[in-house]
């Protein structure tokens, strides 16, 4: 079973490794045509431009997802370890979160420094994945709250939401591969963030988890050796 599960995620990788390049001209080319089609007062094609652009983006980001946690379990992408600031990394989170979804994060615990050692890449993904979880999974006005701390020698990100909750039963499948829950039918999603997330955090040494309440909202959050 596990040979037929490699084989199909070993497909999987090769047709988005492959659609990536012709995914990425129809990016550019999209973008061409929208200013052009706005130069010229065309309103109305400027829009459909806009849409296959927008398009093409969910698409990329899903084929970006599928490479992504081949990459890591290769086991070769999370190497470098250079002092990062997590309060630095949260705000930037926050602010990059901010530009499609205004006002609704609050860094609760706004701080100075708390360092780690990690791949601030890495680190970031991990950032955007649970924020971007937060605001795709509760009402689209609902805070979402995150705090950031150190709990002796570890420092600690959480991300707290109003969204529906995750049953006990499911809390436990959530960072496993390809894994939805079923109060997630109807959004958009490949069930690889959470995975991608675990692989990044335990790579450097951390530990992630969820705690949730049916009806009442998450709060999903990471530890990480602090420096
Ligand atoms: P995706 O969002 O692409 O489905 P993820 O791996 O990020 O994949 O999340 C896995 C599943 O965990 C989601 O499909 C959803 O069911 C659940 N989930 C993740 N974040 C939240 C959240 N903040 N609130 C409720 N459910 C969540």
């Amino acid at each position: 079973m596990s040979g037929l599960r490699d084989l199909k995620d070993d497909f999987l990788y090769t047709v988005c490794h492959d659609l990536r390049n012709p995914l990425a001209v129809v990016i550019g080319q999209a973008q061409l045509l929208n200013r052009a089609l706005k130069s010229k007062g065309q309103e109305e094609e400027a829009k459909a431009a806009e849409l296959i652009l927008r398009n093409a983006w969910r698409m990329s980001q899903m084929i970006d997802m599928v490479t992504v946690s081949a990459r890591l379990e290769s086991g070769l992408a999370v190497t470098r370890r250079v002092p990062v600031d997590m309060c630095q990394a949260v705000r930037d989170a926050v602010e990059r979160q901010e530009i499609a979804c205004p006002c609704r994060i609050k860094f609760v615990t706004p701080c100075r420094q708390l360092w780690i050692k990690g791949d601030p890449v890495w680190i970031d993904r991990c950032l955007d994945n649970l924020l971007s979880n937060a605001l795709k999974y509760s009402p689209p006005e609902s805070p979402v709250d995150v705090r950031l701390y150190r709990s002796g020698d570890r420092v600690i990100v959480s991300v707290q939401d109003r969204g529906p909750g995750i049953s006990p039963e499911e809390t436990p499948l959530l960072f496993s591969k390809y894994y939805r829950a079923s109060s997630s039918k109807g959004t958009e999603g490949l069930g690889l963030g959470l995975y991608i997330s675990r692989f990044i955090v335990e790579a450097h040494g951390g530990d992630i988890w969820v705690e949730s309440m049916e009806g009442s909202g998450s709060v999903f959050s990471f530890s990480l050796p602090a420096s």
